[in-house]
């Protein structure tokens, strides 16, 4: 119990989320972003000055034909760098609030906290999820990952038409979300609308799609259902099994 007491404890507070800085899995850091490997100590590091944007884990063609160059570096470069800075210079102001006791504000840098929070982490997941097709990515997960979306979508095919429904009905901006709960000790999908929203309190994210329409719109233009399709052939499983292998451990 107090294993899983200190489990809920290191997700889902931002503040907490301290390894942002590159796309290695093995430095430790938070469950939602970075997968913690076998050997990390999650607590006591203290969070760094600013967040930065991690650099792809692969080069920005490498998804081809599937995710096309010019749509990754726009992707990484400038939105997924707009979110890194909105966090830092949300938490600037907040500091700065704090300084002044001046609290005026603190609904909407509240918002802001969660909305560049939300768009810095789900980011660093999305990359991490991928890799170049037949090269990591692609294929089926194996093992006790696919044991579990069996028990709990009825088979691989059946999770993957729940999951690309979900990614299609999202409405507007989005994601979405295969996650793990360790109350529910179970899998589910979620559809996230902008980065936050309709998102299960708790939940581990293994697996994370973006649905917005800079994701897909110059190669796909609206036809985001053809963009889902063929995300899964860059779907990195052993990073999901990854995160998946240490969430059900911690909730042991
Ligand atoms: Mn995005």
């Amino acid at each position: 119990m107090s294993t899983r007491r200190e489990f809920l404890g290191k997700v889902g507070v931002l503040g907490s989320l301290v390894t942002l800085g590159g796309p290695s899995w093995a430095d430790g850091g938070s469950a939602w972003a970075t997968a913690p490997g076998p050997e990390d100590d999650q607590g006591g590091s203290p969070p760094p000055e600013a967040y930065e944007l991690p650099p792809l884990p692969y080069a920005l063609n490498a998804l081809e034909p599937h995710l096309d160059e010019q749509t990754l570096r726009i992707h990484h470069d400038l939105h997924h760098a707009a979110y890194t800075k909105g966090l830092n210079e949300t938490l600037k102001k907040l500091a700065e609030a704090r300084k002044a006791k001046d609290y005026g504000n603190v609904q909407q840098l509240s918002r802001l906290l969660a909305f560049h929070g939300a768009g810095h982490l789900n980011h660093v997941m999305f990359w991490e999820n991928m890799a170049p097709a037949g090269k990591g990515g692609g294929g089926k997960p194996t093992d006790r990952l696919a044991d579990d979306l069996s028990r709990d979508f009825g088979g691989f095919d059946a999770f993957v038409e729940h999951f690309s429904a979900a990614a299609v009905a999202v409405e507007g901006n989005g994601w979405a979300l295969l996650g793990y709960h360790p109350d529910l000790r179970r899998l589910v999908v979620l559809g996230l609308k902008n980065h936050q929203d309709l998102l299960l309190p708790g939940i581990t994210p293994l697996l994370i799609c973006d649905v917005w329409e800079h994701a897909y719109y110059l190669k796909y233009q609206n036809r985001r259902g053809e963009f889902v399709k063929a995300w899964w052939n860059v779907v990195n499983w052993k990073d999901v099994a990854r995160r998946h292998a240490a969430a059900t451990r911690s909730s042991a």
